[in-house]
């Protein structure tokens, strides 16, 4: 997976790659065949839900460029596998999954593979956590129709980043990096995830 899917399709990271080549996928998709968990595709976890290709879980981890200690913050639990990812690189993770399922399962998972650093919490992350701002990083692994205004103002003022796909049926990953009160953004590529889901207002 690593030689042939990323390496190949540029991701340059050793860090990532390592981490990736390190965490295994198979134990984040049950009920998938082991010789099927490394395939270059999205993969179906519980309630309908999706967990990433991997090329693109480690292109969003490589856009965040996370040191170890960060704070980094997911949006969109999942399977647990890129806040695995993260942890592995020595970031301090919160992951928030609005599934109670789904976060169970991710938990108990993490646990059983020895991976700490991971805190995962049940309810709505589209308005972020501003109680654990501000965050080095925040990647959001599920689709926003815009970005939301509040992970903005959740980033840390020093370069805080963060990683989204924004969209509806047409969709694109964004990098947004804070300098102060000033935002630089950059249009990455065109994507394809779950929407994420904002509650009635
Ligand atoms: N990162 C995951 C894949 C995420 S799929 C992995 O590595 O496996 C997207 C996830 O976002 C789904 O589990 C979905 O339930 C969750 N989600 C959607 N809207 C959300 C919201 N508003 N808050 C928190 N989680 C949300």
């Amino acid at each position: 997976m690593v030689a042939q899917q990323l390496q190949r399709r540029g991701i340059r990271d050793q860090r990532v790659l390592e981490a990736m080549a390190t965490t295994p996928r198979e134990a984040f998709v049950p009920g998938v065949p082991a010789s099927l968990a490394y395939d270059d595709r999205a993969l179906p976890i519980d309630a309908g839900q999706t967990i990433s290709q991997p090329y693109m879980v480690a292109r969003m981890t490589e856009l965040l460029r996370v040191e170890p200690g960060d704070r980094i913050l997911e949006i969109g639990t999942g399977s647990g596998y890129q806040a695995a990812v993260l942890a592995k690189l020595g970031a301090k993770v919160t992951s928030i999954e609005r599934l109670p399922d789904l976060a169970e399962a991710a938990r108990e998972r993490l646990r059983g593979l020895g991976i700490d650093g991971v805190d995962v919490r049940v309810g709505d992350g589209s308005t972020g956590d501003p109680d654990g701002a501000p965050w080095d990083g925040i990647v959001v692994t599920a689709a926003a129709p815009a970005i939301p205004m509040a992970l903005r103002e959740q980033l840390d003022p020093d370069g805080g980043r963060l990683v989204i796909p924004v969209g509806d049926d047409v969709q694109e990953l964004r990098l947004l990096t804070r300098r102060g009160g000033s935002f630089e953004e950059r249009r990455l590529l065109p994507v394809r995830f779950v929407p994420l889901v904002a509650p009635p207002r």
